[in-house]
């Protein structure tokens, strides 16, 4: 059992001003793991008050970059020191099997912690431009202070994401953990106090819904970084509007695998596996549609619901365990239900939707065939291991039938033709994409097109999420061009 009951409020540990408490259940043993305050909307102020003081009267906007990209790489070097304990905390709060979230979860968010931490050291934080009357200096500066909003699925990679970038970039920040996933984020708090970060930088509350809508409309808060489901992300776009805030907004997807006809099948659902099924499909970039050709169709079904049936299901503390359960009861409720719609729309169920244990909130990985991307479980994100498995024609009707979604996070190709496969990802609208392979990087932009989402995280882009630039033109040699 793990209790906390204070917040990390002003770089000190401090009592709630209210006496609720968030509940950690466990998705395996449907028991209570974990306890911690749930932020109260004065708990909030709080924390927008600390960052905001930290923020206008400094030092941490005005620090030389290079020791704040320093600080950064200290989280990274701490995060890699206490990867395997931060893993069993994510494990125990929502599922991910423990394997996963070593490597997946806290290894990949230590990479996006270094990857921040160099990008900052080298950045161009000003430039200069011969201009018609002078020259000017572009300087980028950072954006103030930051709610960053984050959802229980990946909770350390998310925060890296933004944490990272907006530390590099001077801002000041207000964490809202999610409430199903809330106790991962106390050694990250530790770190942050470790690493010399400066009180009142990052602030951390874990609370509901209502917490959350209160940071976000918060008048403290200069820009608010979301991640979460696309009903979330449309309240939280409206607030920043009316309030004119900067906003990025990371939601879901009902991404497309496209199994061209060339595809060698082996090698390909040896990948395929992980992008569509990882972390029980309880992840935004998940392919969950997969496109087959009408000439090899049968062939790709069956290699899929073999591939299905062969992922061990089980403890998520087994490092052996492939697919954990899912996160909470009402969302194997929401995947039991797509599994019974499915069938209602008429499509084939060949395997899986089935509940392996007497205990914990387990669904098998299922595969649907016969699926028309105009039915619900083709365009809906259903967010657990439901595969559907879409006949096309030829390579175009493959390229429309990936672009026909109100999504547009992720995808892939699979061919035996790098080339073939470099001209479909050009065609598909989706903000990643992968040939042979499905990753997330550190390195690149990370976002959505379409509905899933406003803005990046990742990669310089990135970064730039969390700056403004400022023009400032003085007297100087004049540009004769214009
Ligand atoms: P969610 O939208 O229910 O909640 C996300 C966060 O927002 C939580 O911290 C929640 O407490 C908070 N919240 C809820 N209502 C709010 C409001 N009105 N105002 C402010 N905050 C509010 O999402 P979830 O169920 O936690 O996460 C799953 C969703 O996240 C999926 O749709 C998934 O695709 C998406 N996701 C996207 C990415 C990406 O990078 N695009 C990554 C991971 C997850």
């Amino acid at each position: 059992m793990t209790v906390h009951d204070r917040l990390f409020i002003d770089g000190d540990w401090t009592e709630s001003t209210g006496t609720a408490t968030l509940e950690v259940i466990s998705p395996h043993t449907e028991e209570v793991v974990g306890r911690t305050p749930a932020g109260t909307r004065k708990d909030i102020d709080r924390a927008v008050a600390a960052a905001r003081r930290a923020f206008d009267q400094g030092p941490w906007p005005h620090t030389d970059p290079g020791e704040r990209a320093a600080a950064v790489g200290r989280i990274a070097g701490l995060l890699a020191q206490r990867r395997d304990e931060v893993a069993e905390l994510i494990t125990e709060e929502m599922g991910c099997p423990v394997t996963v979230s070593r490597l997946g979860q806290v290894g990949e968010a230590q990479a996006v912690w270094s990857w921040f931490a160099e990008l900052g050291a080298g950045f161009t934080w000003e430039d200069e431009r011969a201009a018609p009357m002078g020259t000017v200096t572009v300087r980028r500066e950072p954006v103030g202070v930051v709610a960053a909003v984050v959802p229980w699925n990946g909770p350390q990679i998310v925060v890296a994401g933004k944490l990272a970038a907006a530390l590099v970039a001077g801002c000041t920040a207000v964490v809202k953990p999610s409430p199903l996933a809330p106790l991962d984020c106390y050694p990250l708090a530790e770190m942050i106090q470790e690493a010399g970060i400066p009180p009142g930088v990052v602030n951390i509350v874990p609370g509901g819904a209502d917490a959350g809508a209160h940071l976000v409309a918060h008048p403290g808060v200069d820009m608010v970084s979301f991640t979460g489901s696309v009903a979330t992300g449309r309240r939280i776009g409206a607030v920043c509007g009316e309030h004119l805030k900067r906003c990025t907004l990371e939601l879901g997807g009902k991404s497309a695998a496209i199994v061209l006809d060339d595809a060698e099948l082996t090698a390909t659902m040896g990948s395929l596996r992980t992008a569509a099924l990882i972390n029980s499909g309880q992840t935004c970039v998940a392919q969950t549609r997969v496109l087959a050709s009408r000439a090899r169709y049968d062939e790709v079904v069956d290699a899929l619901a073999e591939t299905a049936r062969a992922m061990r299901t089980g403890d998520p503390s087994d490092p052996a365990t492939e697919l954990g359960p899912l996160v909470s009861e009402s969302q194997r409720e929401r995947v039991e239900g797509y599994v019974e719609l499915g069938r209602k729309e008429g499509a084939r169920l060949v395997t899986g939707g089935e509940r392996p244990f007497p205990r914990g909130w387990y669904v098998t990985p299922a595969v649907f065939a016969d699926v028309a991307n105009d039915m619900r479980i083709a365009r809906e994100e259903i967010f657990g291991p439901v595969l559907s498995v879409i006949p096309y024609d030829d390579e175009d009707d493959a390229v429309r039938i990936a672009n026909d979604s109100e999504f547009g996070l992720a995808g892939s190709v699979w061919t035996a033709d790098r080339e073939r496969g470099l001209a479909v990802a050009r065609r598909v609208r989706t903000g990643t994409y992968g040939v042979n392979t499905y990753g997330v990087q550190a390195c690149a932009p990370l976002g959505g097109y379409k509905c899933s989402g406003v803005g990046r995280e990742l990669g310089p882009e990135g970064l730039e999420s969390y700056l403004e630039c400022k023009s400032i033109l003085h007297e100087g040699t004049a540009c004769t061009t214009t």
